[in-house]
């Protein structure tokens, strides 16, 4: 790994304990879920915590495929998710699925075809009742308890795939290849890497975080970020005054697969917002 795993658990970890990153994030990144500065943010590090992380995505301000391809490239080149050139090998933390795919309980017999095509952004759905952590015989994912995240610890993942299987979402990938490796006409499967965070093994299995790295300093998702104007919320759901409770609260929205009982933290919005 080009960063030392305690290293960037004790950045992650010590530095939200303690509120240090929020100095350090960019005056650029209007951060704050809960409305704050990150000056604001360093001086009250009780903010940069939640108690349950989920995101609203509202699709109707998807509109052209620029839009997806600056969500998803945000996510994979901030966490050099590699690009090994075939869809067999594919890693994927956030990505494209037609609505019938991704919704396949919504459908109906006389729906439009170009509805089924719809495209929809889908990611690990943080679920609170994670069937990915239940089958984990190393208890490498986990979910937190303190924010509800479902985490990967790669150190601990032995492949066995229990996780892919279970997971009824299609949200975790491996590694059938070493990530730091290249393709045959020399190209890097991670091609631009970015030092500041991990990359992962041959054998290991990978998934979306929630970036847990970026909110340990205060800033929100990279997807969030780079969505088009009022395409995600990220926050907590557990703050009655957070944007996404609100949203979830007063507004019509579907989450993928509910009748399984996973309670997936990622909900979609439907018929657009007027919180964009
Ligand atoms: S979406 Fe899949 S990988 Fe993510 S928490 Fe739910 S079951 Fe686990
Ligand atoms: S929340 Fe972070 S890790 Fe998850 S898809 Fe978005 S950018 Fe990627």
């Amino acid at each position: 790994m080009s960063m030392d795993r305690r290293q960037f658990l004790k950045i992650a970890g010590i530095s939200s304990i303690l509120g240090l990153g929020a100095t350090a994030a960019s005056a650029t990144h209007n951060i704050w879920v809960k409305g704050l500065s990150p000056e604001e943010a360093a001086k009250n590090p009780e903010a940069l915590s939640a108690k349950h992380w989920a995101m609203v995505v509202d699709m109707s301000k998807f509109k052209t495929d620029e839009d997806f391809q600056k969500t998803i490239s945000a996510c994979h080149t901030t966490h050099n998710v590699p690009d090994f050139g075939n869809i067999k090998d594919e890693i994927k933390w956030i990505w494209k699925e037609k609505y019938e795919n991704a919704f396949p309980d919504q459908d109906n017999p006389y729906m439009e075809e170009k509805l089924k095509e719809m495209p929809f952004v889908v990611l690990c759905n943080h679920c609170e009742n994670p069937a990915c952590v239940r089958v984990c015989p190393t208890q490498a994912t986990f979910k937190r308890k303190q924010d509800g995240i479902v985490m990967m610890d790669m150190h601990r993942c032995i492949g066995c795939r229990f996780c892919m299987a279970a997971c009824p979402y299609g949200a975790r990938s491996f590694n059938y290849r070493d990530p730091r490796g290249k393709k045959a006409n020399g190209e890097l499967f991670i091609k631009s890497e970015n030092k500041e965070y991990p990359t992962r093994t041959k054998g290991v299995v990978e998934k979306c975080t929630f970036c847990t790295e970026r909110l340990a300093v205060g800033k929100l998702p990279a997807c969030v970020e780079a969505a088009p104007k009022g395409g995600m919320f990220f926050g907590d759901l557990a703050d009655k005054n957070s944007e996404v409770r609100k949203i979830v609260e007063t507004r019509y929205t579907i989450r993928r697969k509910p009748e399984l009982g996973t309670g997936p933290s990622v909900y979609y919005l439907i018929g657009g917002t007027e919180h964009a």
